[in-house]
């Protein structure tokens, strides 16, 4: 009977840990991500040609290794010339925000 209460802590520990290190993980994942070119309206990809975009979009990869497909795309009051194209994860449907710089489009 011993066995069997140290066998149920020592797996709900194992299960805590784990779920903590994932969300450890997804936490530093969503800091680095604000920092990469295109992915805040700070710092957007210029484009010059309306289908740039795609190709951003193709390249993206959700944490999980997803790929990524656009869902919407907005202006954004605050920057007159960033477009946001709202992407969604195939896999775990993660919603990542992808910014463009647009005053050079031709
Ligand atoms: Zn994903």
């Amino acid at each position: 009977m011993e066995v069997l209460g140290i066998v149920v802590i020592a797996s709900v520990l194992i299960v805590g840990y784990r779920a903590w290190n994932k969300r450890r993980a997804y936490q530093g994942y969503l800091a680095k991500r604000e920092d990469l070119e295109g992915h805040s309206p700070k710092e957007p990809w210029t484009i010059l040609q309306h289908k740039d975009m795609e190709i951003y979009v193709k390249r993206e990869r959700c944490h999980c290794g997803g790929k990524v497909y656009s869902r919407a795309e907005y202006p954004l009051e605050d920057y007159p010339h960033v477009r946001v194209l709202v992407c969604e994860c195939v896999r775990c449907e993660e919603v990542i925000r992808l910014y463009f710089q647009r005053e050079y489009l031709q």
